[in-house]
């Protein structure tokens, strides 16, 4: 099978997840997979599903919690599916799955296209951008998408124009069709000018620079903010900053950062995902929903 696999891109085995994902966490996988094309992707989901092996498509790793053990089955990285085509004259960009969002942005703004600004200081890829409608300074991707191309459980490919794609605040409706494997997309964007991008990007890396803990290992934002409220606020009400199980640690910086101080494993950030919440709960009633997906957990 693994002779098979390699005909259709990078076939490796009990490979380390930790170097794949922003915490650096988590054990191997059983197989990892970095398809060439689609039609490629395509056969190897087909070759996995005749040999009723699981698979994961993994991004860039920096919306995810690992488990420690190993992932008995495939992942799969979009990582060679990284096609970029900018239209300046059009205000368009075709972007496949793979692209990860800081290149993305310079390469918009350097043609004059402006709008993307907000996720330069977002180390994800589009695929993993649009599954989980990253966004901030009150903006989020889906406010720039015309369509989205999928890859749906009939190996059919199609093309979901931006008004049939439900979405809202870090949702989009691929949370709830996980047979669906974004490939690419196609994204709108404003007139601008290249030093006016540029100004607004230093401007918001100046700010994270300032407010989160980009020294350590983490994954962003663990909870979502609930309505008119901020979740780093309610945990730091909670006297929760510091707060550490085994290597992973409330970020002093920002409450509402993990960060694997000293060698976490997976269980550390679960755990300490879990008792925070559980924390917040109990001392303000509010039931903060997690914005980082666990992998593999029971
Ligand atoms: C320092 C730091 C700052 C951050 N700041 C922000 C921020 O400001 N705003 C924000 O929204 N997020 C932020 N994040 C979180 C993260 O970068 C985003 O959520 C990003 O969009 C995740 O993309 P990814 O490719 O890493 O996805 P991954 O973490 O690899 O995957 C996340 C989920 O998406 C699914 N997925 C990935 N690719 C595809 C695909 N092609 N098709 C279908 N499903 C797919 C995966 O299966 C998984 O369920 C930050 C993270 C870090 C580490």
């Amino acid at each position: 099978m693994i002779t098979e696999l390699r005909k259709y891109g990078d076939v490796y085995e009990h490979e380390e997840l930790k170097p794949l994902n922003t915490y650096h966490i988590g054990g191997t996988c059983k197989y990892l997979i970095s398809p060439n094309s689609v039609q490629d992707l395509i056969s190897i989901l087909k070759i996995l599903k005749s040999e009723n092996i699981k698979y994961l498509i993994l991004g860039n790793g920096s919306n995810v919690v690992l488990n420690d053990k190993e992932y008995d089955g495939a992942v799969i990285r979009l990582n060679k599916m990284n096609g970029l085509k900018v239209h300046p004259d059009l205000q368009m960009v075709y972007a496949e799955a793979g692209v990860v969002l800081p290149y993305l942005v310079t390469e918009t703004v350097n043609n004059n296209l402006m709008g993307l600004e907000f996720a330069a200081g977002i180390p994800g890829t589009i695929g993993g951008a649009i599954y989980g409608n990253a966004g901030a300074y009150n903006s989020c991707i889906m406010d720039y998408i015309l369509s989205v191309t999928i890859l749906d459980e009939n190996y059919d490919i199609k093309v979901l124009e931006h008004e049939d794609i439900e979405y809202s605040y870090r949702h989009t409706m691929f949370k709830e069709h996980k047979n669906y494997i974004v490939l690419a997309a196609k994204l709108f964007l404003k007139r601008g000018d290249k030093q006016n991008s540029l100004d607004i990007i230093e401007d918001r890396r100046q700010r994270r620079l300032a407010s989160q803990p980009l020294e350590y290992p983490s994954a962003g934002s663990v909870f979502r903010n609930p309505d008119g409220d901020f979740a780093g606020r309610l945990i730091e009400s909670c006297n929760l900053k510091g707060y550490a199980i085994g290597g992973a640690e409330v970020s002093e910086k920002h409450a509402n950062f993990i960060i694997n101080k000293n060698n976490a494993t997976g269980k550390d950030v679960h755990d300490l995902i879990n008792y925070v919440h559980d924390v917040v709960l109990n001392k303000t009633g509010v039931d903060l929903i997690v914005e980082q997906e666990f992998i593999d957990w029971e």
